[in-house]
């Protein structure tokens, strides 16, 4: 078991660490008071600065200008990205893009790279996933009600779809739609490339979610497809393998998340340190000096290193024997993970008091949009019951002593 971190890759993260620091947290002042529009030409800037560090893009293909780093690699950028709300969009590697990057890459037409692909990474255009439908369990996703039939060389697409997050302002949707309504159920949709700019493609609302419909990047559409046609050159893969396809999609993705999230533990359990040796709760006793504080910061610590070294171990099994056979540990990280980041950024907050609430300070941002982390990319429930079978499964006519 080798826990070294290589030489290039703790330049990179010093590297990110800084900038992070010294770039991105002092613009967070503004992303928590600011519409995000407003911020747009001082994010671009930011950007710019890291091309220049050659640090853009680190987890996509070199040959489309990314880093090319491996999974490992890229699990450490994005525990240092994570810090930051700002960090993933400004390094050119933030969901969905990154996951769309990855099917584009692994699926797509040599047509479909040059149009969709090499510009996605260069962080020209941005993308979004559309599969969640707002009257069908995302839980369960072959039961799927919106189609795509075919009509001479084209697919036309009708449905109603939720939270594609990032639809506004992106340049195309990936959708999950029925192709093959007569097939097995995992065999029955399809991914198909859709131009946001095609007629039918109607995007309704940003959804307001915990309190803030967002813009842009940070936002969550609902979409009516109507009558929406395109090209059949636009299918991505093959006819019917949507969920094959999205299996791809899920396993390195969870991995990133889930280091963007010991990011987020690791900000705010600093945070909560530096509050904790700081206030002053009576004379000369600041919160520090009290157990129950202590307690909150030991298990913190526990927990976020634990958590962390699953991911890590995940992410080595993703890489040594593949995400199909890494099901286990992908699905044990997902809740546990993501419960981890629940109770160190409600920790953090109370910590802090009536400060912890407020908007200046970033954990109430935390607060609010990562209680999604418990729902997205499959609910903790879900994952539990996942691994739970895997698990039993092992002990049927196992004998044990
Ligand atoms: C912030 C955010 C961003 C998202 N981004 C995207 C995106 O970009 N593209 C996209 O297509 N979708 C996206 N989603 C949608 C997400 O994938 C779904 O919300 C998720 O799959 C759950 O589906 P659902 O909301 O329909 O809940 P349901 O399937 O209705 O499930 C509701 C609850 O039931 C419980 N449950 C479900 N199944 C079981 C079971 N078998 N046993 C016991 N309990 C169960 C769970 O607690 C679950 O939370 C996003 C969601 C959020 C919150």
């Amino acid at each position: 078991m080798d826990f070294e971190i290589s030489d290039k890759m703790k330049i990179i993260i010093g590297m990110i660490n800084e900038f992070v620091d010294n770039e991105l947290i002092p613009m967070e002042q503004d992303f928590l008071s600011k519409p995000l529009n407003s911020l747009a030409p001082e994010i671009e800037k930011k950007r710019s600065l890291v091309k220049q560090m050659e640090l853009w893009a680190p987890n996509h293909p070199k040959q489309y200008g990314g880093m090319g780093l491996d999974l490992i690699e890229h699990a450490l950028v994005s525990e240092a990205l994570g810090r930051t709300p700002l960090g993933h969009f400004v390094f050119g590697c933030q969901a969905p893009d990154a996951g769309n990057i990855e099917i584009l890459n692994m699926f797509g037409t040599k047509e479909q790279k040059e149009k969709y692909l090499r510009p996605l990474v260069e962080g020209k255009i941005r993308s979004c996933f559309s599969m969640t439908e707002v009257d069908m369990p995302g839980s369960n996703p072959v039961m799927l009600e919106t189609t795509a039939a075919k009509d001479g060389n084209d697919y036309v697409i009708n449905g109603q779809k939720w939270y594609s997050s990032s639809a506004d302002g992106s340049e195309f949707a990936i959708v999950m739609a029925v192709t093959n309504p007569e097939a097995p159920p995992y065999l029955r949709a399809s991914m198909i490339i859709v131009p946001t700019n095609t007629p039918g493609f109607n995007l309704v609302r940003n959804i307001s979610v915990m309190g803030h419909a967002g813009e842009g990047y940070f936002s969550h559409a609902e979409i009516l497809y109507q009558s929406c046609r395109v090209p059949q050159t636009n299918l991505l893969g093959q006819e019917g393998h949507g969920f094959v396809i999205a299996q791809e999609r899920l396993g390195p993705g969870r991995i990133h998340h889930c280091m963007r999230w010991i990011g987020i533990c690791n900000r705010v359990f600093d945070l909560m340190c530096s509050r904790a040796v700081k206030r002053e709760i009576s004379a000369g006793k600041t919160l520090a000096t009290k157990q129950i504080i202590q307690s909150w910061i030991a298990e913190s610590a526990a927990e976020i290193e634990s958590a962390r070294l699953m991911v890590l171990h995940a992410a080595w099994m993703i890489e040594k024997v593949g995400a199909s056979a890494a099901r286990k540990e992908i699905s044990l990280i997902k809740f546990m993970v993501a419960g981890v980041m629940q109770k160190v950024i409600d920790r953090a907050l109370q910590v802090h008091g009536g400060l912890g609430m407020t908007d200046d300070t970033i954990i109430s941002f935390f607060y609010r949009h990562e209680r999604a982390a418990r729902i997205y990319d499959g609910a903790d429930e879900v994952h539990k019951i996942s691994v739970a079978r895997r698990i039993l499964k092992e002990y049927e006519g196992r004998k044990v002593k």
